[in-house]
């Protein structure tokens, strides 16, 4: 989006009287000079109502209510971060997933439609009527684990972090979505895992390492090219890069979860990931070359190789 942040009309906008409408049509013309109008009105409407701590009806009711300084300050202020690109979500602090909010913070990647698919793949995989043990590795918000755990009751999720920032999110919507089944753990992808103690409730340690324990894994770990120029644009540039670009081929992160994952998985256990456009072929490869069989890559809405599954023999 554009860094420009122009002046008020005189009589109009940002500046003081200015009317709840006023400013509305002042901020959806200029977040139009890069959006889609329906997008620039929504959006408009949600920075506002979020400044103004109230709904989008309120907005309409009170649409001939001068603004006083205060609420003005707030809304301008958030409408100029907005401006110069930080995601909407991030502004907000919410997003959607699966039919939930989730709280998103910039210590996290924000939740992406594409991603409900490798929900879907999961639930395939998850009866609603007995116990499995699932594992989400790099949960960030927690969207993935949180929303397996709500969907599958009787499901244990155990999910990980390396992010101590981004695990305090997940648990935040953990706990406003109360979500009992599910362990937030510290660990860089499998490395707590390996002596079995994070399998266990908090507290009581497994002298036995439990390895092989999990009937499900997945995984939206990042997959980004470092040299992708998509890493300059658009939202992308206000999220972890750490969540985002893994080497130089994208695939760093999806060759060590694939390498280590069948150590972890129950005798037919499942592993199921979310990869790039141009990966459809890479991830499935390296998925047979660690043992997996009925491996298959399931395309996205869009038509778009986006996630890549496996299972270990029983
Ligand atoms: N799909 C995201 C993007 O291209 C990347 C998410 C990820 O790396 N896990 O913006």
């Amino acid at each position: 989006m554009s860094d420009v942040f122009p002046p008020p009309p005189p009589g109009e906008g940002q500046g003081e009287g200015a009317t709840v409408a006023e400013l509305q049509r002042l901020t959806i013309r200029q977040l139009a000079q890069t959006l889609p109008p329906r997008e620039a009105r929504l959006e408009a409407q949600l920075l506002l109502a979020h400044a103004l701590k109230v709904d989008r009806v309120w907005l309409i009711a009170h649409d001939t209510d001068p603004l006083t300084p205060a609420q003005l300050d707030a809304c301008n202020a958030l409408i100029a971060r907005r401006l110069v690109g930080e995601p909407i979500a991030y502004l907000l602090g919410e997003r959607e997933f699966y039919g939930r909010r989730f709280q998103v913070t910039p210590a996290v990647l924000i939740p992406r439609p594409e991603t409900e698919l490798l929900v879907d793949l999961a639930l395939e995989r998850l009866p609603a009527d007995a116990p499995a043990r699932v594992l989400d590795l790099g949960t960030g918000s927690g969207c993935l684990a949180l929303t397996l755990a709500l969907e599958r009751p009787l499901a244990q999720v155990t999910a990980v972090d390396a992010s101590a920032d981004a695990l305090a999110v997940a648990r935040e919507n953990a706990h406003h979505l109360q979500v009992a089944n599910v362990a937030l753990i510290e660990s860089d992808w499998f490395a707590v895992l390996e002596g079995g103690a994070g399998c266990n409730p908090p507290g009581r340690m497994n002298p036995a390492p439990q390895r092989r324990a999990f009937d499900l894994i997945v995984a939206n770990p990042p997959y980004v090219a470092a040299a992708d120029p998509h890493l300059a644009q658009g939202d992308v540039r206000f999220e972890p890069l750490s969540a985002l670009a893994a080497g130089a081929d994208g695939l760093d992160d999806l060759r060590r979860i694939i390498a280590a994952a069948p150590a972890h998985l129950a005798p037919g256990g499942g592993l199921l990931l979310e990869h790039g456009w141009d990966q459809g072929e890479a991830v499935p490869a390296l998925l047979y070359a660690a043992g997996f069989i009925d491996v298959e890559c399931v395309p996205d809405l869009a038509g778009q190789p986006r996630v890549s599954l496996g299972r270990m023999p029983e």
